[in-house]
């Protein structure tokens, strides 16, 4: 379907400039256009406009490319899921989660997701589609509009997709969403999470762009990132914290290591050993997150204890890391499993 607010919301400053150019109209009104569409506005609010620009523009179409299709609030720690509908009928969740620090926000990146983790519920129907950069930027300003004034202060992504397998949306995302004169969310703020797409990760490492970049580690070995991670037989553990260290060097940042603990797979305290020789000496923090129960896959999470035992082997040995508190575990928290429901529910 063609929806033209979403071609122009993806577009960089100096794109839209061309297609205004191509209307005869003049430069400078890219500026103006640039920012009221990144501030979620429709084409009649567009007061600095001339009328008839506005009229043009009107005429082009407006839709927004992302709308709120359903909300659910979790009465535990006030955690928002949203389940965000995209112009073709398709939909993709978002969480919402407020820290002290400030609201974060997850989105997704793609419809659904084909790297096909065991444990993960965005992957079970395969990908459907790549989300665009505009999409993405309309996943924030819904968030915002239901945030009465808020802001949004970081941003993962962490929904469903993943964002090396949609690398040039992705980028154009985070340097629209950063741009001063759009959004502006600086990408210090800016989480980017991968189950390890080697040959992307490097680039992404050479785009200049600084933000936090995650890997879906979950394991200490190849034997057992292979039982649980499809990706794991195309690239090494070796290969893939090879890549994570060059990502350190060009960017200066620290690299997040994700960590979810599955009862008998990957969480004794010989994994946990094992994992803090893997990264000693490495610029990087562990995040040990709880799993989420995937029924169909008979996985499960560990007790508490547990979680305290592997983290305990890590801090002895210096490696920094943190247990991920639990948000949003009343509401299909974890990506996937909102979606999942809502789409079980229309089928029954
Ligand atoms: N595709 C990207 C980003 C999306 S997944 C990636 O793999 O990193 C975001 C995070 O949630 C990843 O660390 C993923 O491994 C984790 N995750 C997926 N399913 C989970 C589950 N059932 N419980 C806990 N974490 C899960």
């Amino acid at each position: 379907m063609e929806n033209q607010q979403i071609q122009w919301m993806g577009l960089y400053p100096e794109e839209l400039k061309q297609r205004l150019a191509q209307m005869g109209e003049k430069p400078f009104r890219a500026g103006q256009v640039f920012s009221w569409l990144h501030k979620g506005a429709r084409f009649e609010e567009m007061t600095n406009l001339s009328l008839s620009l506005r009229e043009k523009l009107a005429e082009i179409g407006m839709d927004q490319p992302v709308a709120v299709r359903e909300t659910r609030v979790s009465k535990l720690d006030g955690t928002k899921k949203f389940l965000f509908a995209l112009p073709d009928g398709n939909c993709v969740e978002g969480v919402l989660m407020r820290y002290h620090y400030g609201a974060t926000l997850c989105i997704s990146t793609q419809v659904g997701c084909k790297m096909g983790c065991r444990f993960c519920a965005s992957t079970l129907e395969g990908c459907l589609r790549n989300l665009t950069a505009a999409e993405m930027l309309g996943e924030v300003q819904c968030a915002h509009a239901e945030m009465k004034g808020e802001r949004v202060h970081n941003i993962v992504l962490m929904g469903s997709g993943e964002p090396m397998d949609n690398y040039d949306e992705v980028v154009r995302y985070l340097r629209l969403v950063s741009h001063p004169e759009g959004l502006n969310i600086g990408l210090r703020h800016i989480s980017v999470s991968t189950c390890g797409l080697v040959p992307q990760m490097k680039r992404f490492a050479d785009e200049g762009l600084p933000v936090t970049l995650s890997l879906s580690l979950h394991a200490p070995n190849d034997a057992i990132r292979k039982q649980i991670m499809p990706i794991a037989q195309r690239y090494t553990i070796g290969e893939t914290l090879d890549t994570c260290r060059y990502y350190i060097e060009k960017t200066g940042r620290r690299v997040v290591m994700e960590y979810a603990l599955i009862d008998g797979v990957n969480a004794s305290i010989a994994c946990a050993e094992e994992l803090a020789d893997r990264l000693r000496g490495m610029q990087c923090h562990v995040n040990l997150i709880p799993l989420n129960t995937v029924k169909e896959r008979n996985l499960f999470g560990v007790t508490e204890k547990q979680v305290q035992d592997f983290l305990s082997v890590l801090e002895k040995r210096r490696i920094s890391a943190t247990r991920r508190r639990e948000m949003g575990d009343d509401i299909e928290g974890a990506c996937g499993q909102l979606r999942k429901k809502v789409l079980q529910e229309e089928q029954a």
